[in-house]
C-alpha cells in the first residue's frame, strides 16, 4: 500500500477510536456491555522473514483480546486461558485469526507460533489451486504457492479448521446462478471429503458477494460467510462476516488499531466515495450532454 494513503489510514482510525470506541471499552471495563465484541483478522501468507513481526502481533493479541473460535456454532469461547500471559481479557474484545488461500508460507511459518500460543485458526481454500501457484495473486517477489491436499491432511485439526474460498476463486457476483451453487457446494463437499469434517464457513473470493451469493451460501450448507470489509461484528449476529485485512508488515500503532476494531470506518468512507463519484459522474454527464446539445443545436442551426 502506498505509505502516504497508508499514514491517512492509521491517522483516521486514531481519531475514530478515540471518539466512538474507547467509551465503550471503558463502558465493557465498567461490566456495563454484555455481548462482546468480535475483530476477525483477515491474513494472507506470512513468509520466512516476517516470522518474529507474526509472533509480535500474536502476543498483542493475546494481551488484549480473546482469541475466538469460528467454527464453535458463533460463540465466543475463550481460548486465553490455556496461553502464555493469557488469564481475564482486558476487555470484552474477541479477536478470531483467518487466511484465505490457504498459502504454504502460512504451514510453514504462522503455524507453529499458533500452536505455541495456543491461538485457533480458520484457512480457507480455494480447492482447485491447490498444489498451485495461482494466477490472481501471482507476485515477484514473495512465496505464492497453495498448500497440497496432503499438506492440508498434515494441519493440526484441534487447531486449524478448514473451510471454503470455492473451486475456481472466480468474481462470484460475475457468474451464473448453476456455477455459483457449484462453486459453493462442490468445495464445500470435497473440502469435507479431504478433512473428515464438516466444512461451514466460506470466504467470498475478492469480497465480492450481494444477496444472490448470500442465499446461495445458505442453500450451499454454510453457517457463515466472510468478506473483506473492516467491520467488526457480535458473532451471534448473523453473516456475511466482516473482516480487517492485516499484514505481518503492519507497524505497532496499525496493527494495535486493527486489532481494536478502529478500521471500522472504511465502509463508510467507501461508500461516500462511491456516492460522491456518481453525483459527479450525474453532474459532468449533464454538463457534457448540455454542451453537445448546445453544438447539435449551433451545428443544426449553422446548416
Ligand atoms: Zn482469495
Amino acid at each position: 500500500m502506498n505509505e502516504p494513503l497508508r499514514s491517512i489510514k492509521v491517522l483516521i482510525s486514531v481519531v475514530y477510536w478515540v471518539l466512538f470506541l474507547s467509551w465503550r471499552d471503558a463502558l465493557g471495563w465498567a461490566g456495563l456491555l454484555r455481548r462482546p465484541r468480535c475483530v476477525v483478522l483477515l491474513y494472507h501468507g506470512v513468509q520466512r522473514g516476517e516470522r518474529e513481526q507474526f509472533e509480535w502481533q500474536m502476543r498483542l493479541l493475546l494481551k488484549v483480546a480473546r482469541p475466538v473460535r469460528l467454527d464453535s456454532g458463533g460463540r465466543l469461547e475463550n481460548t486465553s486461558k490455556h496461553a502464555p500471559g493469557g488469564g481475564r481479557p482486558l476487555s470484552g474484545l474477541g479477536v478470531a485469526v483467518t487466511f484465505d488461500d490457504g498459502f504454504v508460507s502460512v504451514a510453514e511459518n504462522a503455524l507453529e507460533v499458533l500452536a505455541r500460543l495456543n491461538i485457533p485458526a480458520v484457512i480457507f481454500m480455494p480447492v482447485a489451486s491447490m498444489g498451485k501457484t495461482p494466477g490472481w495473486c501471482a507476485g515477484p517477489d514473495s512465496d505464492k504457492r497453495i498448500m497440497t491436499e496432503e499438506q492440508l491432511k498434515a494441519l493440526p485439526a484441534d487447531l486449524i479448521s478448514i473451510a471454503s474460498h470455492s473451486i475456481t476463486h472466480p468474481h462470484l457476483p460475475e457468474v451464473d446462478s448453476d456455477t455459483l451453487i457449484w462453486e459453493m457446494t462442490h468445495s464445500r463437499e470435497r473440502l469435507e471429503a479431504m478433512t473428515g469434517k464438516p466444512v461451514r464457513l466460506f470466504s467470498y473470493p475478492f469480497g465480492e458477494w450481494s444477496s444472490r451469493e448470500e442465499r446461495a451460501a445458505r442453500e450451499a450448507g454454510y453457517e457463515k460467510t466472510f468478506t473483506i470489509e473492516p467491520v467488526p461484528s457480535l458473532l451471534d449476529a448473523g453473516s456475511p462476516v466482516g473482516r480487517v485485512c492485516v499484514e505481518p508488515g503492519d507497524g505497532p500503532i496499525e496493527f494495535r488499531l486493527k486489532l481494536l476494531g478502529a478500521y471500522r470506518w472504511m465502509p463508510w468512507a467507501s461508500l461516500l466515495k462511491r456516492v460522491l463519484k456518481k453525483n459527479a459522474a450525474a453532474l459532468f454527464g449533464r454538463q457534457e450532454q448540455a454542451l453537445l446539445d448546445g453544438k447539435v443545436t449551433r451545428t443544426a442551426s449553422d446548416g
